[in-house]
């Protein structure tokens, strides 16, 4: 089992108190990268989940004030700094991730927290400056209610940062619900949060399968927001479950990301910016690439240069020192990865990188190796479903109109990548692609301070950025003559 001095509880979270299931139901936690089961957490469902928001639509009543609010999100904000270490390591032994990668996924939710640390004095009441119908108006940014976060496993820690401080800058009282892969993150961080002073119920926690625990999110009356980041079928479920409800929903759903390489790009920073880009998290990030177009005048030298850096990586343990890549989450996963690479070299691909796995990680099953293929065409399932893995599939293209209508081509449109040295073509190409994020000679992915979110089924809202505020607060006017 994992010691850990922020896993002294592995229970959930209610009103306060570190609580087990009612019904005393329990499931394990597996390490990824040697199966073993590493904790024991509580399995909760309709019961506790009604507990949970009851807590928070009671602590509703207290509002907080912007000063209090800046002090928790600054605080929590240092305590995660403080704790990154031991919060990555955690995050390695659930996800898989390698351990500096864990704790860069550390630091990036605690960059949230500064953030909205930062900006919450933008939801002070505003006066406006004119008077209609000879009236003073004040505007007034409403805490949105009680919402509901819900997480996936691939950033167990950053994905509820982005939600958990944007709600908690507009003084929303919130039930988390993490991927039931990855619990243990949120456990971590709630050991730290409850050491920031909340008053009981503004923040809850919930642990689980979706199931019970989803249907009481969609259909208590005092849930107002419903922010999710998953698969888009879920997403899709989401809005017809909460539909008799009216509710508002955050959607940050799956992608499809092209990366694309003009003739006239930097070769060397475009593969140095698609390993990080593409290789992170195993190739399991929403914003990776999950399609390298190539421009055919480079594409010998691209896919060379690619290769060689594809088989240096060092799959393993991320808690082994020189780990470059770790695991994927389970065995579905890799069974999902394998899917898209036979079914490319059936229709003709060929892999040019593909680095050998010691027997020990064929043994634990959630290892994959490393690939690259050439010679993918658009029919192909890699092109035209969600990867989710560390697979990269190049397609080779002639013109600017062909590749930007192949990038287009996908109902997703979450994240995008050009590589030009060319800025009249950069000005031209990016406004036609219909993607949320376009990384410009870059493999960056979303920051604090950005906007972040997607276009078609990649979802609908926005996460960083004042823009983040958005989903957690009514905007209320109030005239007075
Ligand atoms: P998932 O299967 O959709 O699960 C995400 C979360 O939703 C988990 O907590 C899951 O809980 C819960 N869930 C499952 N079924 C549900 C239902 N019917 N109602 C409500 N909640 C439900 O996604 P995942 O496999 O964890 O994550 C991978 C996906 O997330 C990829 O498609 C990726 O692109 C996307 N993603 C998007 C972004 C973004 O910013 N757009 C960021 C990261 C990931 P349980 O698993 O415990 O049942």
């Amino acid at each position: 089992m994992l010691q850990s001095p922020l896993l002294k509880s592995t229970h959930g979270y209610i009103d306060g108190q570190w609580c087990a299931a009612d019904s005393q139901k329990t499931m394990p936690v597996i390490n990824p990268a040697t199966g073993e089961t590493i904790a024991i957490v509580p399995v909760m469902g309709r019961s506790e989940t009604t507990r949970a928001v009851d807590a928070a639509a009671k602590t509703l009543a207290i509002p907080a004030s912007i000063q209090q609010r800046q002090q928790w999100l600054g605080k929590l904000a240092d305590l995660i700094t403080e704790h990154r270490t031991e919060l990555g390591r955690i995050i390695t032994h659930e996800h898989g991730k390698p351990l500096a990668e864990a704790q860069g996924e550390a630091d990036y939710a605690a960059s949230f927290f500064r953030y909205y640390a930062g900006v919450v004095d933008h939801l002070k009441p505003k006066p406006l400056t004119d008077r209609p119908r000879n009236h003073s108006w004040t505007v007034y940014y409403r805490p949105a209610g009680v919402v509901a976060l819900i997480t996936p496993w691939n950033f167990p820690l950053a994905m509820l940062a982005k939600k958990f401080s944007a709600a908690l800058a507009a003084d929303c009282c919130s039930v988390v619900k993490p991927s039931s892969k990855t619990p243990l993150s949120m456990v971590a961080l709630f050991s730290l949060i409850e050491q920031i002073g909340l008053p009981p119920g503004k923040a809850n926690l919930v642990l689980g399968p979706a199931g019970e625990i989803s249907d009481v999110l969609c259909e208590h009356p005092a849930v107002r927001v419903i922010s999710f980041t998953g698969s888009t079928p879920v997403g899709k479920k989401l809005i017809a479950d909460t539909a008799p409800h009216l509710k508002r929903l955050a959607l940050e759903l799956g992608g499809n990301a092209p990366f694309i390489v003009f003739g006239d790009a930097d070769v060397d920073r475009a593969v140095d910016q698609l390993m990080s880009n593409k290789f992170r998290g195993a190739g399991q990030t929403c914003v990776c690439a999950n399609r390298v177009y190539v421009q055919k005048s480079i594409v010998d030298m691209f896919a060379e240069k690619l290769a060689a850096r594809v088989n240096a990586l060092q799959v393993g343990n991320g808690m082994d020192d020189g780990v470059t890549m770790g695991p994927l989450i389970d065995r579905k996963a890799v069974e999902k990865v394998k899917r898209h690479v036979d079914d490319a070299i059936a229709r003709g691909a060929r892999s040019i990188a593909n680095s050998m796995l010691a027997p020990t990680m064929l043994n634990t099953s959630s290892f994959f190796p490393p690939t690259v293929l050439r010679g993918v065409t658009a029919e192909m399932e890699c092109v035209n479903d969600e990867t989710f893995g560390p697979l990269a599939p190049i397609i080779e293209f002639e013109s600017e109109a062909e590749v930007v209508d192949a990038a287009n081509r996908t109902e997703y449109g979450l994240a995008a990548y050009v590589f030009t040295t060319n800025a009249d073509r950069a000005a031209r190409v990016i406004p036609q692609l219909s993607f949320g994020h376009v990384g410009y000679n870059t493999g960056s992915g979303p920051t604090a301070e950005a906007p972040f979110g997607g276009m078609k089924h990649s979802g609908f809202g926005r996460e960083g950025g004042l823009e983040g505020l958005h989903d957690f607060i009514e905007t209320q006017t109030v005239p007075r003559p």
